[in-house]
């Protein structure tokens, strides 16, 4: 039994590729670490999703079936948070790396409805974003924007009817005493739906915007 307790702390396989880990590797084998593709910073004026922001973090390039795939998909439905949280580490380090954030910054982790949260345990982005305040001591900000519950199941629908879908999903839940620079964290962007209604959320907060995900499109 107490096995089964540290496998929930430290699940024993990788998240990649279901290999036993060795004692060294958190959540992630070296392998699959290897194999994970870096996100190209070059490409990152392809991706203005919205023209408030300021600078994006991306650690990795998002792709079908591949190992970031498997990995991500263990985050956010089999309960994988050490894997969330180790990626979030490597994003607080790449964050570090290009000095771009002011120290005094704010994380705010993209909001998931109660419902999921409850079905859950957590939310993954407020995980990604305790991994990136580990190395980076920006605050987390989990109540600044909240989700409605409403929301139909994303799967069933096209692309343009999840931009309508989530059109006000996002609400502003408080407010800063002042503005402040934000990093909105996710786990991957794909259409830049979800951060284009946050952002619209988030209207009035903050000074300067920044976006980071452990991977995106
Ligand atoms: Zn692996």
């Amino acid at each position: 039994m107490f096995k089964d307790f540290l496998n929930l702390i430290y699940p024993l396989q990788c998240a990649g590729c279901s290999s036993p880990l060795v004692q060294s590797e958190k959540a992630i084998c070296s392998g699959c670490w290897m194999e994970l593709k870096n996100f190209d910073l070059h490409d990152q004026s392809k991706f203005l999703y919205h023209s408030s922001i300021q600078y994006h973090y991306f650690s990795y390039r998002f792709i079908k079936n591949s190992v970031i795939q498997r990995i991500l998909h263990q985050i956010k439905y089999n309960g994988n948070k050490t894997a969330a949280f180790v990626l979030g580490v490597e994003l607080g380090n790449l964050i570090k790396k290009q000095h771009k954030v002011d120290e005094d910054c704010i994380l705010v982790p993209v909001p998931t409805s109660i419902k999921k949260r409850r079905k859950r345990g957590y939310n993954q982005t407020e995980i990604i974003a305790e991994g990136i305040s580990s190395v980076t001591n920006y605050n987390i900000n989990n109540q600044l924007l909240v989700r409605k519950n409403s929301l139909k199941t994303q799967t069933m629908s096209t692309v343009f009817e999840r931009w309508q879908n989530i059109e006000n999903e996002y609400q502003l839940n408080s407010q800063l005493s002042q503005k402040s620079d934000i990093i909105i964290v996710d786990d991957v962007v794909t259409t830049g739906a979800t951060l284009h209604h946050c952002i619209q959320s988030l209207e009035g907060q903050y000074g300067k915007l920044y976006v980071a995900a452990v991977a995106a499109v």
